[in-house]
C-alpha cells in the first residue's frame, strides 16, 4: 500500500481494501497447503491517512479471520481477529539516520513515497495467537489413548490411578 505524501490533503483520505493470504508474505504458513494455519476470511482494511506538515498518521482497523487447530484437542477452529492500526510515519532525515528502524507504532519513510505494507503485515503477524484454543472449556485429548475428551470419555485416568495404587501395594509387600 503505497501513496505519495503530497496526495494527503485536507481531511486526508481513506483506504478501504481487501487482501488475500498471498499478500501476507511474512507468514508463509498462511498459503502453505500443509499448514494447519490459514485465512478463513480475507483481510479487510479500513484506514484513514492524515498528515500534519510532513508527519503522516494512519489510523483504523484490520479485520480478518483465521482457521487453525485447537492446541488442546486438535479440532479445526475459525476465529475472527481485529487489529487497531495507529501508526505515525516521519520523513527519514539524513541527520536522523542513526535513529534506526523505529518501533512498531512509529516508522519512517524516504522521499515522498510512504509504504505501509510492511507495518500492516507485521501487525497481522503479531495479532495471530501462537496457541489457538477452541474454547476455554476445551478438555483436550487424553494423554494416554488420544481420545477427544470433549465428545467422548475413556477409563485411562481411572486405570492409571488403579495401577499407581497397585505399584504402591507392591512396594509395601
Ligand atoms: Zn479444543
Ligand atoms: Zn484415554
Amino acid at each position: 500500500m503505497l501513496f505519495n505524501v503530497d496526495d494527503i490533503t485536507g481531511d486526508g483520505f481513506q483506504i478501504k481494501t481487501r487482501k488475500q493470504s498471498d499478500w501476507v508474505t511474512n507468514i508463509p504458513e498462511l498459503v502453505d497447503e500443509l499448514s494447519d494455519l490459514g485465512l478463513a476470511k480475507d483481510i479487510d482494511f479500513d484506514l484513514t491517512v492524515t498528515r500534519i506538515i510532513r508527519e503522516v498518521s494512519v489510523n483504523g482497523l484490520i479485520n480478518f479471520g483465521i482457521r487453525a487447530r485447537c492446541a488442546r484437542c486438535l479440532s479445526e477452529v475459525e476465529i475472527d481477529l481485529k487489529s487497531d492500526v495507529s501508526l505515525i510515519l516521519s520523513p527519514r532525515d539524513e541527520s536522523f539516520a542513526e535513529s534506526g528502524e523505529g518501533d512498531l507504532d512509529h516508522d519512517f519513510y524516504e522521499g515522498d513515497t510512504v509504504d505501509i505494507s510492511g507495518y500492516l503485515r507485521e501487525l497481522i503477524a503479531i495479532t495471530i495467537p501462537i496457541n489457538v484454543i477452541c474454547g476455554n472449556e476445551c478438555k483436550g485429548l487424553c494423554s494416554n489413548c488420544g481420545i477427544n475428551l470433549n465428545n467422548a470419555s475413556c477409563n485411562c485416568e481411572k486405570n492409571l490411578k488403579k495401577s499407581a495404587f497397585a505399584v504402591l501395594k507392591d512396594i509395601k509387600l
